[in-house]
């Protein structure tokens, strides 16, 4: 399965998850219907295969039906909760079925039990997709009990998954061929479940069980599954035993790492024996969530409750919690001794049949909504509507709050709330006391002043020795020392990968961080602080079967980046908990390669005999270094002694401590701790830093500047965590989140085990090597007085003798002269010396040559017209590049029949229709990232294709940014923000969390433009295959492969570096993982990443691409000289720049990039007929005419193995390699089209028009096609204000008045889901509760997630409350809302926000622009709910109360509000209860023009 470059371990999936259950636990038929019905209504949630009808995964988990197994069963059954019914998927061949279930039987006999008999369960097969009837099993059920032994329940269940664990391994280390068919969805006293590789309203159709009366339960849990893996399997369909997921577990490798440690201390009274044949508890190869649910299921067979252990897998966000009580952090803190939170985006319903309930991860990110209901039944799902309730029937509606749990006590016919639940758990133990007793905190170990031995080597030799430069001093150290933030830089970077640089490179350079896009959010570290951590603790793990006090016998450290003082601590304790021993890492230079590895060995055996005096803190130092010792690389010993010890089953016995001169920059520290450090002393940055104080290139104290640069890399190490999605440092370490890029298979195998490696290169002999070059340029055979100096680096500009950089003055100045005098001649000098600089190994694509030529004469080749009009210039802002360079580019594009792209910013609607002299300056691509600025409906409905940005070449996983002095008014009213108030975007998409989010979001755009293609921007990295294939799932047009080294704008320097691949490896991996999956036909790819010759589209195009981006090159036409300062305002040639003065000396034009595009075409076709293509569809994919290059000499790339890269998948005659058919978008169904049908007099005469009609959750983005069609006849002006006022009844889908226009006036009686709003641009939203609903609306939950994202302008009137991140990025909806969750007002920047509730806590994070009004009725609020970085509190001015006052007037008009009557009754007095929150910068910005407004008049 694991061939080309696909690996199956980067597989994920997402849903929709819910459950229903009767409160007076009444055991009823209609819950399975009722429960079956949400599922349907979750479908959309999910996905279906290439043959439209193999589901991803759908089931249910009810009780065990006592009287239907009375009725059904051939053989007598016991008294429920005497007997477990198992359910079993089996092998269907009968030999392989038949030792399936002999080794089954005989561990359960062997363990006291007795099987009382098999049943087969009845299935209809027509129901079952082509693609899930190769993987079906045979099912039966297996009856079991106690075989008259008094066991308790707890007991019985332990016996029954000691016998099923055992019974697993046993068969999946056999070697039957179908023993993968081999698993039991269930096997319980309470509960069971029935699913499969199905869709949703098939599971009923395919278990005819389900259908029959008797077939009763109190509960019913289910799950709809939407995965990137088109080779699902029955077994990955969820609910799983005690738990279902939606979301994903972004710590899985770190989880499971830790857990494989943590079992070499399991030993159990309850399991004897058995436990060790029970290992490993977490299966490999299975999903996040199943192995979640093993993790859990060990947790419940310790003795612990279903409560307390959903507790300690994900707990609440406590370590920087303001008001949490003490009794509460201790008791996580303690947990934290234990096991490290499973964290990412998680709403998890789980039960055991006792209890049924729910808890959201710690972020808040998924949606999940409930209502209990008068006659007592309660409905907890993804989405609110899953099931219809009549208004007077509803008793309440709420929703789960980030980190808090819902609990049903199924026994006792009750709701237990989360302050209940936790306080019963956290008062079964003297946590606090426990903590108080053992752990220790680092800082209250007092300095006893043990100085370690100051190095004989002078400082400057020590540099050498470890690779220092003065670009690493001057660039990295020093901004990070003096301003506690790492330097910004721009333009991507064009080094050469250190695989084939040519300058000895730290290991660290080897590994690329990976990142989350699409099935996993980044997160945001700066605005979301509060969910974060980087505190570690120390010491010996203990046994999870005997939790006591000494279980939490270690010591914290707050931040793991340690001073000298602090090691020395950790050194020279007496402490009698903690005994540290050090281990040096420095090997005899002269012993060469035999000699590092001599010491490696020498360093575990040592470790092991100090482990055995029970030392269980070590610290691994390069200290000492001189002419005869150099270091062994830290990386390689910290990763090579946490593997070591872990195969010798020790790991758990101590924690790693790191002193070491070579760290300096984020990801070496993020590195460190991936591979298994718990704290890091960077010394010689220390000793570099007094350096620099001394030589006055540092102008404070040496302390602050060591505490600046502590602070700044925990800054750092937050955001390089936050890129994949997790939050704390404890479950990132372990966790090794990288791709090895050109590093050996069998070296990474032993030093870096489980490290993914796809092209094969250097090992331990290169990696010696360089360490050997760096030495010897410290110690200098012969040395010559004052010559020993740094060198300067060169790595983020280019500088003579230094790293080669491919656009360099010589290679621009070609470029240029080629497109201003139109010399071919000249540009194929140009591609000579770029593709040349290929062929010297800078890039991967320099490796490879043409072969198999089979020439044809050039004028067969198609057109440079036909071929360019598949290119396509870079995403770059208006507002990061200039008026002229941004339309120059739009002009020549469309002038070409290409594409420009009109970056993340929005566009002036001015440049939407032809100029007089027939020029275009309109973006064919509009791009639609996390910032959401500009982003409307008549920027939408004027683009040809719109783009989703989620991620960036330059710096995946992070937000955009753009300097506050760039900000100039034109920039501001696109972007509809305020004029100098520098914008920093959120890394995540608020309204994408998932697969199934981003297809909201897909299908969002498309009702938005449905003649626009919907792309969606990805960056290369391991595992973008399977990605891919998610976002072909979820119905995207074109998938854009960036590669790591693209990008123009603003960047922090080393995430430029080290996060993100080749293009090369993307593009060559969505290829073959979507023809794998049949889904290339319905897909374009698309290809960037500093292209720059006809060479380079050739080979991009051979490995799958057919549709190619530009950004540095044409840029570089258009004048560029890579001066590399795009990000300071000052760009010499006009492009980089606002300033009015700067922007005059831009000197491009049209032509300029016309040459260039029209002359890698032309390269572009001479290769094709070299080579023997006609077209570009016949070259798309055609791997085998590429080949390695045959000799290549450099000492670190001749190794190198690229068979991966140009793995070609074999195919049928009938898969195309190519795109030759649409996406099927399902817009047919919409009720938009019945709306637009029966607004016709609105739409076209703009007649008042009132309609009505009932909505559903599964009417999604409503008001969207409408608006569309409104924008295409009235543009930006849409109709008068209430021209068509249209009221729904029932629960909206999500994305209700999703990009409305003017004109419109939406109401929904009833409820709505997330993204209520989305990008408003000028409607008007009401949800209102319905008239015959009793609950009070400031109590009850009426709208979800993320409230108008992006809204730019219109209103919203909300009787109720609201979920998390309302009116996040907003930027110009004026809105009244009645209670709000966390992160409200987030990123805003423009607008009105009136908040008549609570409001959550990180109110205002980021927010820079936009006024917010809250209301207390006591008058009280708490301060701590607000992040006051940006804000302040502003006394309420006359105009000010004229406003609100206007607001909550409409707000009782529009809505019939309690609360807004109550106000207004009494407005002197009540109005007093408002407080007013504004931006600080916003207000300066106002009074700003305010003054500038009165200059001009005077
Ligand atoms: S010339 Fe201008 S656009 Fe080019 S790199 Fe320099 S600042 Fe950026």
């Amino acid at each position: 399965m694991n061939k080309g470059l696909y690996n199956s371990e980067f597989e994920h999936d997402s849903c929709g998850a819910g459950f229903i259950c009767d409160l007076n636990g009444a055991k009823r038929n209609d819950i399975i219907h009722k429960a079956i019905d949400i599922l349907i209504r979750l479908e959309h949630r999910g996905a279906v295969s290439a043959d439209g009808k193999t589901g991803d995964g759908a089931g249910i988990l009810i009780e065990i039906p006592h009287l239907f197994f009375k009725k059904v069963c051939e053989f007598d059954i016991p008294e429920p909760k005497a007997y477990a019914v198992g359910m079993v998927f089996l092998p269907p061949k009968p030999n392989q079925l038949n030792y399936a279930v002999e080794q089954f039987e005989k561990n359960i006999t062997t363990r006291g039990l007795r099987v009382i008999g098999w049943r087969d369960v009845p299935v209809d097969r027509t129901y079952v997709g082509k693609i899930a009837a190769k993987t079906e099993p045979k099912i039966k059920q297996v009856f079991i009990d106690k075989n008259r032994q008094k066991l308790s329940e707890f007991e019985f269940s332990n016996k029954l998954f000691a016998a099923r664990k055992i019974t697993e391994h046993e068969i999946l280390n056999s070697n039957i061929s179908e023993k993968n068919y081999f698993y039991l969805p269930s096997l319980s006293v309470n509960t069971i479940i029935y699913k499969g590789l199905l869709v949703p309203e098939d599971i009923n159709r395919y278990y005819v069980d389900l259908n029959d009366k008797d077939f009763t339960t109190k509960l019913a849990l289910v799950h709809q599954r939407f995965s990137t893996n088109t080779f699902p399997t029955w077994d990955l369909a969820q609910p799983f035993r005690y738990m279902c997921h939606n979301g994903e577990i972004n710590t899985l490798r770190g989880n499971i790492s830790q857990m494989d440690t943590r079992e070499e201390l399991f030993k159990s009274d309850i399991f004897g024996e058995d436990i060790k044949s029970m290992l490993p508890i977490i299966f490999r190869g299975k999903s996040d969530s199943a192995s979640m649910d093993m993790a859990l299921e060990l947790l419940l067979s310790t003795g612990m409750s279903l409560p307390q252990a959903m507790m300690i897998m994900v707990p609440e966000a406590w370590e920087k919690h303001p008001t949490m009580s003490e009794e509460k952090k201790s008791f996580y803190n303690f947990f934290s001794c234990i096991m490290e939170p499973w964290d990412g985006p998680a709403s998890i319903p789980f039960t055991d049949g006792n209890y049924i309930g729910a808890l959201l991860d710690r972020n808040g990110l998924r949606p999940s909504r409930y209502t209990i209901t008068k006659d007592g039944l309660l409905v907890m799902s993804s989405e609110a509507g899953v099931l219809e309730i009549p208004p007077e029937n509803i008793e309440m509606h709420g929703r789960l709050e980030p980190g808090k749990m819902f609990l049903v006590d199924m026994n006792a016919g009750r709701i237990v709330n989360d302050e209940e639940v936790k306080n019963n758990i956290i008062n079964q133990r003297p946590y606090k006391k426990w903590i108080h007793d053992n752990l220790l905190s680092l800082s209250e170990i007092p300095y006893t002043g043990n100085p370690t031995k100051i190095e004989e080597t002078d400082i400057l030799r020590r540099q050498k020795v470890f690779g220092y430069t003065k670009e690493d001093i001057s660039t990295l150290i020093l901004p990070m020392s003096e301003q506690g933030k790492e330097a910004v830089g721009s333009m991507g970077t064009d080094v050469p990968l250190s695989v084939f640089s040519s300058k000895p490179q730290l290991l660290y350079n080897y590994f690329k961080q990976l990142f989350a896009q699409v099935t996993n959010p980044p997160l945001d570290g700066i605005r979301e602080e509060i969910v974060t951590d980087i505190s570690l603790s120390i010491g010996a793990d203990s046994n999870i079967f005997d939790i006591k006090a000494e279980s939490c016998k270690k010591l914290r450290i707050e931040n793991p980046i340690i001073s000298n003082e602090d090691l020395d601590k950790i050194k020279f304790n007496s402490h009698p908990n903690f005994n540290a021993y050090t281990v040096p890492a420095l090997y005899q230079i002269g012993s060469g390669l035999n000699g590092m590895e001599a010491t490696l060995e020498e360093m575990i055996r040592n470790v092991l005999k100090a482990i055995d005096k029970h030392k269980n803190i070590i610290i691994i130092s390069d200290r000492g270094v001189d002419k005869n010792f150099a270091p062994v690389p830290m990386l390689l010993t910290c990763s090579y002694l946490h593997h070591s010890l872990k195969r010798h089953g020790k790991r758990s016995k101590v924690g790693i401590v790191i002193e070491s001169a070579e760290p300096r920059e984020p990801h070496h520290f993020a590195m460190l701790f991936g591979y298994g450090a718990s704290a890091i002393n960077p010394y010689l940055v220390n000793e570099t830093i007094q350096q620099q104080i001394e030589q006055g290139h540092l102008k404070i104290d040496f302390h602050t500047a060591v505490k600046n640069f502590n602070s700044a890399i925990g800054k750092g190490i937050v955001k390089i965590m936050n890129k994949i999605g997790i939050s704390t440092l404890h479950s990132y370490r372990g966790s090794q989140i990288f791709e090895a890029l050109g590093l050996r298979g069998s070296f990474v195998e032993k030093y870096f085990t489980n490290t993914v490696t796809r092209i094969s290169g250097v090992g331990l002999y290169e990696i010696e090597k360089e360490v050997f070059l760096r030495h010897r340029m410290a110690f200098p055979n012969r040395e010559v007085e004052g010559v020993l100096k740094l060198n300067i680096g060169g790595q983020y500009r280019w500088r003579r003798n230094e790293e080669h950089h491919m656009f360099n003055p010589t290679t621009v100045a070609k470029l240029q002269q080629a497109v201003q005098q139109n010399s071919y001649t000249s540009y194929e000098k140009y591609a000579e010396m770029i593709n040349n600089q290929s062929a010297q190994l800078m890039t991967i694509r320099g490796m490879f040559e043409f072969t198999e030529f089979d020439p044809i004469p050039i004028e067969e080749v198609e057109p440079w017209t036909e071929i360019v009009k598949r290119f396509k210039t870079g995403a770059m802002s208006f507002g990061s590049i200039s008026k002229e360079a941004h339309e120059n580019l739009a002009i020549a594009m469309n002038r070409l029949g290409g594409k420009s792209n009109s970056g993340e910013g929005g566009e002036d609607p001015d440049r939407f229709q032809k100029d007089n002299n027939g020029n275009l300056r309109n973006s064919a691509i509009k791009q639609v990232a996390s910032g959401r600025f500009g982003v409307s409906i008549d920027y939408l409905s004027n683009a040809k294709e719109i783009q989703i940005k989620m991620a960036q070449g330059a710096k995946p996983g992070e937000g955009g940014q753009l300097p506050g002095p760039k900000v100039y008014p034109w920039v501001a009213k696109v972007r509809n923000s305020t004029p100098y108030v520098g914008l920093i975007s959120p890394p995540p998409h608020h309204d994408i969390y998932s697969i199934e989010d981003l297809a909201q979001l897909i299908y969002d755009l498309k009702n938005a433009n449905r003649e626009a293609r919907v792309n969606v921007k990805l960056v290369s990295e391991v595992g973008v295959g399977t990605v891919a294939t998610g976002v072909a799932k979820a119905k995207a047009d074109v998938i854009l492969v960036s590669g790591y080294d693209g990008g123009t704008g603003a960047s922090p320097l080393t995430s430029l570096k080290h996060a993100g691949l080749p293009w090369e490896l993307g593009i060559a991996e969505a290829q073959q993982t979507l023809v794998r999956n049949n889904l290339r036909d319905r897909i374009v790819l698309e290809c960037d990443g500093q292209l720059k010759t006809g060479r380079d589209v050739a080979i991009a195009c051979l490995l799958g691409a057919e549709e190619f981006g530009f950004a540095t090159a044409p840029l570089v036409a258009s004048g560029c000289i890579m001066m590399r300062a795009c990000h300071l305002n000052t760009c010499p040639v006009g492009i980089a720049t606002q300033d009015p003065v700067l922007r005059s000396n831009f000197k491009g034009t049209p032509e300029h990039v016309i040459n260039f595009m029209y002359f890698v075409t032309q390269e572009l076709r001479e290769i094709m007929s070299k080579i023997g293509f006609r077209t570009i569809n016949e070259m798309v994919g055609q791997s085998q005419k590429l080949d390695m290059k045959k000799v290549i000499k450099h000492y670190k790339a001749k190794r190198l193995d690229l068979s991966k890269i140009l793995y070609k998948i074999p195919t049928t005659q009938n898969k195309t390699l190519y795109n030759t058919k649409n996406q099927n978008h399902g817009l047919e169904r919409v009720l938009d089209l019945t709306l637009v049908k029966n607004a016709h007099t609105a739409i076209f005469r703009k007649e008042p028009t009132h309609l009505v009609f009932p909505i559903h959750n599964t009417n999604r983005t409503v008001g969207a096609i409408l608006s569309n069609e409104i924008n295409k006849i009235h543009g930006k002006n849409g109709l008068p204000k209430g021209t068509l006022k249209i009221d729904f009844y029932g629960t909206s889908g999500q994305s209700f008045g999703a990009f409305a226009t003017k004109g419109l006036e939406l109401t929904v009686y009833g409820n709505c889901n997330d993204y209520f709003g989305k990008s408003l641009s000028g409607a008007t939203l009401v949800a209102k509760i319905p008239e015959k609903a009793t609950f009070k609306s400031e109590e009850n939950i009426i709208i979800g997630n993320v409230a108008l994202y992006g809204a730019v302008y219109g209103e919203a009137y909300i009787n109720g409350v609201a979920g998390e991140r309302f009116c996040v990025r907003n930027s110009g909806a004026r809105s009244v809302v009645e209670g709000i969750g966390d992160h409200g007002c987030e990123y805003m920047t423009g607008g009105v926000a009136v908040i008549l509730g609570k409001i959550g806590r990180n109110f205002a994070a980021g927010m820079s622009g936009g006024i917010a009004y809250i209301y207390s009725g006591a008058g009280d609020f708490d301060e701590k709910n607000f992040n006051m970085e940006m804000i302040d509190f502003e006394p309420m001015t006359d105009k000010d109360f004229e406003q609100l006052k206007t607001l909550l007037e409409k707000h009782l008009l529009y809505t019939n509000s309690n609360i807004a009557k109550t106000i207004l009754s009494d407005w002197e007095k009540t109005s007093k209860n408002f407080i007013k929150i504004m931006p600080t910068d916003y207000k300066i910005a106002l009074e700003r023009i305010e003054k500038e407004k009165t200059l001009a008049v005077s």
